[in-house]
C-alpha cells in the first residue's frame, strides 16, 4: 500500500459510512470520507493517528458532476484512489399507493442511481491506478418484499444487479465489485427504536437468529476486510451481514 494511496467512502460523517472509515483508517488506509456536509467521521474516542488518515471531502452522490469533481480534487492534491465505498444513503418509509414520484426519485437517485454513477466517476481513477476495489452497500431488504419499503426494496435489489454487471465487466482492469447488504443496524437513524426497551428491540431479538441487531463496527470491519488479502479473490457477490435474518425461518 503506498503512502499516497486513499480509498473514498462516501456517507461518511456518520452512521455505517462513519464505522467503515474508522475500520479502514484503523488498517492504516487513508480515507477520503464524503457527505453533503463534509463532516469526518463522527467516531468517538478515534485515536489521533486514525483521524490523520481521514481526508475531508464535501459532495453530494445524487449531484454526479459534484462527485466527479470531488474524485479529481483528491488526484489533483496527489492521492491515488484505490478504492470506493458506496455508502451514503436514504430511506423512506411510505404507503406503496400513495408513495409519491417525488419520494421514489429521492430513494432510487441516492441508492441506487447514484451508486452507478460514483462507478463511472471512479472508474478512470483506477484504471490508472492498475486497479482496485469497489464496496457498494445493499441491505438485506434486497429480496424481501417489505411493507411501506418499495423504493427502499427496489434501490437495494438495483445495488445488488449493478454490483453483478460491473463485476463482471470491468474485471479484465482489475477492478473488483462487492455488495455488503446489511441487516438491522442500530445507528443515529434508528436508534430510537432499536436499542433496548425501543419498540423494535424485543421483536428483533426474537427475530434474528443471533439475537441482536449489528453495530455499524459489524458493518465496519466485514467492508475493511474486502480491502485485506481476505477480499483478493471476492467479486460480484453479495455479503449478507445480518446475523442469519435474512436466511431464518
Ligand atoms: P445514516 O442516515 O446514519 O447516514 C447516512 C450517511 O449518508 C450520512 O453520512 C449522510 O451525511 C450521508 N448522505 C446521505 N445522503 C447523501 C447524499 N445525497 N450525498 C452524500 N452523502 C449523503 O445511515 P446509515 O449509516 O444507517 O446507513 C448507511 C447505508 O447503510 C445506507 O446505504 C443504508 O441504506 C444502508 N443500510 C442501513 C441499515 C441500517 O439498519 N441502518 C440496514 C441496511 C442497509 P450528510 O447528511 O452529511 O450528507
Amino acid at each position: 500500500m503506498s503512502e499516497r494511496e486513499c480509498i473514498v467512502v462516501t456517507g461518511a460523517s456518520r452512521g455505517i459510512g462513519a464505522a467503515i472509515a474508522l475500520a479502514l483508517a484503523q488498517q492504516g488506509r487513508h480515507v477520503a470520507c464524503i457527505s453533503r456536509s463534509g463532516a469526518l467521521p463522527a467516531s468517538a474516542g478515534a485515536a489521533a493517528d486514525v483521524i490523520e488518515h481521514w481526508i475531508p471531502a464535501k459532495a453530494d452522490v445524487t449531484d454526479p458532476a459534484a462527485f466527479a469533481a470531488a474524485l479529481r480534487k483528491l488526484a489533483d492534491d496527489g492521492w491515488i484512489i484505490k478504492g470506493l465505498v458506496n455508502n451514503a444513503g436514504v430511506h423512506i418509509d411510505a404507503s406503496s399507493a400513495e408513495m409519491s414520484l417525488e419520494q421514489w426519485h429521492q430513494v432510487m437517485d441516492t441508492n441506487a442511481t447514484s451508486v452507478m454513477t460514483a462507478c463511472q466517476a471512479v472508474y478512470p481513477h483506477l484504471v490508472a491506478a492498475s486497479g482496485g476495489m469497489i464496496v457498494n452497500i445493499g441491505s438485506f431488504f434486497d429480496k424481501l418484499g417489505v411493507k411501506r419499503n418499495l423504493a427502499y426494496c427496489a434501490s437495494k435489489a438495483a445495488v445488488g444487479a449493478i454490483t453483478r454487471c460491473l463485476a463482471v465487466e470491468w474485471a479484465a482492469k482489475g477492478i473488483r465489485v462487492m455488495d455488503i447488504a446489511p441487516g438491522y443496524i442500530v445507528t443515529d437513524l434508528n436508534a430510537d427504536s432499536m436499542t433496548e426497551g425501543g419498540p423494535l428491540r424485543a421483536y428483533l431479538d426474537k427475530r434474528i437468529p443471533g439475537r441482536r441487531p449489528g453495530s455499524a463496527a459489524d458493518v465496519g470491519a466485514l467492508v475493511a476486510s474486502m480491502f485485506t488479502p481476505a477480499g483478493s479473490f471476492l467479486t460480484g457477490e453479495t455479503i449478507y451481514v445480518d446475523g442469519g435474518q435474512a436466511v431464518a425461518h
